[in-house]
């Protein structure tokens, strides 16, 4: 059995549409490596810093991933037999001499362990929707708009109307 600990930098578009571990930045792989039957088995953690948006309110999320890798890498001729068994060839990771490509296993931990919805705090109020200011700034603690039916807002537009008559 060999261990691999080693900080690695981020591949890019690790990550979604709304998070990932920028490209370059540190990913710490460690891992062990032993001898199955069947090939090499690599399994351990991978872990990184993930930097994405709020979905409600648009801020930075800072979120730390600590995903669990476990995949089996098979020789090729195994490879060959379990395809012709019948398993799906896209999901054979078959080793090249004695190579280990980590870095799609990396991809297949890390992807699903980012949340689905960032958010900066769970309680998260977002943003108002009338003039977009970020509800969860203590300054907007009790922002708020009047909200005047239209129909009110016609009875407000006659009164300032008779208003004006009985001033002049
Ligand atoms: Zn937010
Ligand atoms: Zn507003």
């Amino acid at each position: 059995m060999r261990e691999v600990r080693r900080t690695v930098p981020a591949p890019e578009d690790l990550g979604t549409a709304v998070i990932g571990v920028p490209t370059g930045s540190d990913l710490e792989l460690d891992l062990r490596l032993e001898a199955v039957m069947e090939g090499i088995l690599v399994s351990g953690s991978v872990r990184g810093r993930a930097v994405g948006e709020c979905v409600r309110c648009l801020e930075e999320v800072v979120e730390d991933v600590d995903a669990p890798v476990q995949e089996l890498y098979v020789y090729p001729e195994r490879a060959r037999a379990a395809v012709e068994d019948g398993d799906d060839e896209e999901e054979i990771r078959e080793l090249d001499g004695d190579l280990v490509d980590v870095e799609p296993v990396v991809r297949d931990a890390v992807v699903p362990a980012l949340p689905f919805r960032p958010v900066c705090s769970p309680d998260c109020p977002g943003l108002c929707p009338q003039c977009g200011a970020r509800l969860a700034d203590p300054e907007n603690a009790d922002h708020s708009h009047e909200v005047l039916d239209p129909r009110w807002a016609e009875l407000d537009r006659i009164k300032d109307v008779l208003d004006d008559r009985k001033e002049s």
